[in-house]
Parts: C-alpha cells; sequence; structure tokens
C-alpha cells in the first residue's frame, strides 16, 4: 500500500472529527448532554490510562484472561486504536525518550509535530508486534487490536439511540439523539485524545521534574482535573511499572487508586509498587513525604 493511500484516511479521520465537534452549535446544549460528555471522558481516558497505559503497555498489574479482553474493549472505546498498537508504541517511547528515535518527541520537531502531526504519518498506523510479544499469543486481543473500532462504534450507536430514547420518554431533559452522540460521543472523544496527546507535548515541555529522568518528562499539577495522576507523568517515567505515578504528599493519582480497588474486589493481582528507598532517595524537587505508608510496598 502506498503512502499516500495510509496517509490520507487519518487525516481524513482527524479533520471529519473536528467538523463534527462544530455541530455542537447546532445540537444545542443540555444538562444531560454536559453529563454524557462528562461521564463518557471518564470511560475513555480510564480506558487508556488505567487499560492501554498501565496495563498493556507496562503491565503494572496481572489480570484473568476473560477480564483482560473485557479491559481492552473498554480501551477501544477511546478511538485510540488498538491495544497492542498503543502499547507497542508507548513502550518505544519509554525506550527512546526524546531522543531521535521517540517519534513524538517535541524536542526532534515542532509541538504540532509532537501533539499530531506524527500520528498523520503511514508508519504510524502500523502496529509494531515485535514490542508486544508478550500478549500476541491470545487471539482474541489480536482480534480486538485489528478490529479496534468496534468499541467507540458500539459507544456512539448507544448514545444516538439513549438520546433518541430520552427525547421520547422525557422530553423535559431536552436532549435528542444527535445532541446526545455530539455531546457524549464526539467532544469527549475529541477531548480524550487531545489530553492523551498532550502527554507526548506539552508534558515533555512544560512542567517541573521530581526525578532525574534522562528525558525531558515533567509533572504538571493543573493538568490534574484532565489527567486523573496522568499528570505526574515525570514520576511515571522514573518508575514505568508501578500503578500509581503519586509517591509522595500532595500528589493524587486516581487511576492508580482505581487499580487498587480493582485489587481488592479481586479483578487483578500481583499489582506493582516501587520501594520506598528508590522513589524517597532519588527524589530532587524535595518533596520527601510519604504517601504510601512503607509497609504497603514491595
Ligand atoms: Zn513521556
Ligand atoms: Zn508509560
Amino acid at each position: 500500500m502506498s503512502a499516500q493511500k495510509r496517509h490520507a484516511p487519518s487525516v481524513f479521520r482527524f479533520l471529519v472529527l473536528h467538523l463534527a465537534a462544530l455541530t455542537v452549535f447546532l445540537v444545542g446544549y443540555s444538562h444531560i448532554a454536559l453529563i454524557s460528555m462528562i461521564v463518557f471522558y471518564l470511560i475513555r481516558y480510564w480506558g487508556i490510562s488505567v487499560v492501554y497505559h498501565r496495563y498493556f503497555s507496562h503491565k503494572s498489574f496481572s489480570t484473568s484472561r476473560t477480564f483482560q479482553f473485557i479491559l481492552a474493549l473498554i480501551g477501544t472505546t477511546s478511538g485510540q486504536r488498538g491495544p497492542l498498537w498503543w502499547a507497542a508504541g508507548h513502550r518505544k517511547h519509554h525506550r527512546y525518550s526524546d531522543t531521535e528515535k521517540d517519534v513524538h518527541s517535541p524536542h526532534n520537531g515542532s509541538v504540532f509535530h509532537s501533539h499530531l502531526g506524527w500520528l498523520l504519518k503511514e508508519e504510524s498506523l502500523e502496529t509494531d508486534f515485535e514490542l508486544v510479544k508478550d500478549f500476541t499469543k491470545y487471539p482474541e486481543i489480536m482480534w480486538i487490536n485489528k478490529y479496534h473500532s468496534l468499541g467507540i462504534v458500539l459507544s456512539f450507536v448507544f448514545l444516538f439511540i439513549f438520546g433518541s430514547y430520552l427525547e421520547v420518554a422525557f422530553p423535559s431533559l431536552g436532549t435528542t439523539g444527535w445532541q446526545m452522540l455530539v455531546w457524549g460521543g464526539v467532544l469527549s472523544t475529541l477531548l480524550c485524545c487531545h489530553v492523551v496527546l498532550g502527554l507526548n507535548s506539552i508534558n515533555h515541555i512544560v512542567g517541573n521534574k521530581a526525578y532525574p529522568t534522562k528525558d525531558n518528562s515533567t509533572n504538571i499539577w493543573w493538568m490534574f482535573p484532565l489527567m486523573f495522576g496522568e499528570h505526574l507523568h515525570n514520576n511515571h517515567h522514573y518508575f514505568p511499572s508501578s500503578h500509581t505515578a503519586a509517591f509522595s504528599n500532595g500528589e493524587i493519582d486516581l487511576m492508580g487508586g482505581s487499580i487498587r480497588m480493582m485489587e481488592k474486589l479481586g479483578l487483578v493481582t500481583n499489582v506493582k509498587k516501587p520501594t520506598a528507598e528508590k522513589y524517597l532517595g532519588d527524589r530532587i524537587d524535595g518533596n520527601k513525604d510519604l504517601l504510601i505508608k512503607p509497609i504497603a510496598l514491595n
């Protein structure tokens, strides 16, 4: 397949998504539409942060084969391709952070390239299965990696049907199928894409370092309302396999908290934590107030 043939659909998809977002001015506003956007943003972002990032990329916990597939399905609702595509690309990012082999480093090109431009290139759409060999033995994961559109399409269909039902059954809510589709579907997907892409761009440019990583990763506290823990990107680069990126007082990682909740429910096991000696001893910003009691560490 030629470079142009692969390149064009990617540009087209992003253009359509951004243009579709503008239809928000046509479909209008309702409280329920805003709530659907927040709820679906949380689902999609959790699917990326906990599922694609901490599980498939870093294996910061273990789980059963069945729940692994359910997690993968949740991840596909984000519209950010398949779990193995995402994990392979992210493993590469950690291996070559901010070097010339890091395809989305803002230190190797423009900020636009690091944020979105890299994704519009032909080679960026391929899954490097060599980097995710630990998951290629599962045919159902290979299947969902190929048919990754399933999750996002189902979420869009659900929102349209649900909105159409509310329009007839509860007209006082002031919503419609199209309105729910745009707010809960398009806007939440677009916001989730840009926030996740922001980890590659702004989280390697602005913010501060808590740990002496060789790359330019940073922590940005004011991104917490949208990233819920991923904003501690520099902490994460120092301890990539930890289930949480919050190590000291004042740091909050709700995504890590949700993993511990799943552990309590018996859904996941082998939740990884860094050692206190390492994460306090190496700290360079002076914040050495333990957040997790040493007894909880392994
Ligand atoms: Zn990074
Ligand atoms: Zn990572």
